[in-house]
């Protein structure tokens, strides 16, 4: 069957975000094995996988204990629905271990299947959240350009990367409002990083103040932006636009579908590394390790107190997912759980994290190089034409696209996006494995300078 994939693929297969026109050349490379940080695929050459599948095998691949897990639960209980009064055992379970590790009043979960379907329930039951407390006027969403939310029409609608939408129509426009990225990086010239603080800080208080606050109902953000060029915020940020979230009552929902279960060191990022406790905290990917999907949203206690109560007859919160609170989801979470406890993860990835941050600053060496950034297991590479100027190589050169092919030709899978080589490897990878990348991206950008500085 291996042999049929790749043909069956291309005549069926309709690929999510991908360039059709390489794909006609190329097709796809089937991947069929999978064993620690590397990936094989079906000529049989092995990767190391720089990106955790996409930012979500956080335990490396073929771990027979949550695979073990998952069997397990599916010959018991593969599914049974949550709605009403039924529950499951891994789902119950995995909630309470949740509310343990989520910061303070984050107590109680909503499940569904992914990062998108997670963050329109954060939106959603917000929504009901407000009505409920008779604020029917409070709808509106701030979200930031370049922020990554999700596929589905309501998160993408969140989503600020321009590409994301072309060709696309654009819903809710009424509803979801953006405001500038976090991006240092390319922060208006002369200001240093506080003063680029504060403006951000007083470009969202103008919008608010715009807007209305009795009208804007939350505010999203990525802790560390991913898909947007992995752009970390100047410090403080987080915290302030947080305190004036709370002084317009407008809730803070944090997006650590990325971020969260260990990438920058810590469960969750929001509290432990940039010092606020958000009101919603939504969650994906990592949750269980990849091993299937699963989505999770993180609601406070004062937001449950009020959409989780008994009301009036015939009331009835009508949001869920054949999915939320799926059996065998659960399971590889709770067993995801389990190894990043019983080996430290945690404390692994705040030592390689530093070393990886650190290694990858000598590839500022190549002049194509402008920009080199991240947090722990988190990076982006940035390539530029021009340093001094920063000016960006025109998108139909794809520069990083280049950079991705001579590294996978050397047998690291890195992610271009944009014009930024994305990296986000296993958090069990060692400081060897972390070697391997950075010399390979070192020798690959040796062998595409040239001609792109030439182009
Ligand atoms: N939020 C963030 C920060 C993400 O990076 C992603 C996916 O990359 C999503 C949401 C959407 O998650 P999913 O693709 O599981 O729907």
């Amino acid at each position: 069957p291996e042999d049929l994939a790749w043909q069956a693929d291309k005549n069926h297969f309709i690929h999510p975000y991908t360039d059709f026109t390489t794909f006609e050349r190329e097709g796809s490379q089937v991947i069929s094995e999978a064993s620690g940080v590397t990936v094989t695929d079906t000529d049989g050459r092995t990767y190391i996988d720089a990106i955790a599948g996409l930012w979500c095998i956080n335990l490396g691949h073929g771990r027979t204990e949550i695979a073990d897990a998952m069997g397990k639960q599916a010959s018991r209980l593969a599914y049974f629905n949550t709605f009403g009064h039924s529950t499951n055992v891994p789902a119950s379970l995995l909630a309470a271990k949740l509310a343990e590790r989520a910061p303070g009043p984050l107590n109680h979960v909503f499940y569904s299947t992914g990062g998108s379907t997670a963050n329109d329930t954060a939106v959603r039951l917000i929504h009901y959240y407000f009505n409920r407390l008779g604020k029917h006027a409070k709808k509106k969403i701030i979200s930031r350009n370049d922020g990554y939310h999700g596929s589905t029409y309501f998160a993408s609608a969140l989503t600020g990367i321009h590409g994301v939408h072309l060709g696309f129509d654009r819903i809710s426009q009424d509803i979801v409002h953006h405001v500038s990225a976090a991006n240092l990086y390319r922060r208006p010239q002369g200001m240093d990083e506080a003063q680029f603080c504060d403006f951000l800080v007083d470009e969202l208080q103008q919008r608010i103040h715009q807007l209305g606050a009795e009208n804007v109902a939350a505010f999203i953000a990525e802790p560390v932006m991913g898909a947007g060029g992995v752009l970390v915020a100047p410090a403080g940020y987080h915290r302030r636009v947080a305190q004036i979230c709370r002084e317009n009552e407008i809730l803070y929902i944090a997006d650590e579908v990325v971020t969260g279960f260990g990438r920058l060191g810590h469960w969750f990022a929001s509290e432990d590394r940039f010092g606020h406790v958000p009101d919603v905290i939504v969650s994906a990917k990592g949750i269980s390790s990849g091993y299937c999907p699963l989505g999770a949203t993180l609601f406070s206690d004062a937001i449950h107190d009020v959409i989780a109560v008994p009301q009036a007859p015939g009331g009835l919160l009508s949001h869920g997912f054949t999915y939320s609170g799926h059996p065998v989801s659960c399971a590889a979470a709770l067993a995801t759980i389990d190894i990043i406890e019983r080996d430290n993860v945690l404390g692994h990835v705040r030592e390689v994290g530093p070393y990886l941050q650190a290694r990858l600053k000598e590839l500022m060496r190549h002049e194509v190089v402008g920009d080199v950034r991240g947090d722990h297991l988190m990076a982006g590479i940035e390539l530029v034409r021009d340093r001094a100027g920063r000016v960006n190589f025109a998108p139909e050169l794809g520069a990083a696209h280049k950079v991705f092919t001579a590294a996978r030709k050397r047998g690291v899978i890195v992610r271009p996006v944009g014009n930024v080589i994305v990296l986000s490897p296993p958090l069990v990878l060692g400081k060897a494995d972390i070697d391997r990348i950075v010399d390979t991206l070192h020798e690959a950008l040796a062998e595409v300078s040239p001609a792109l500085l030439a182009g």
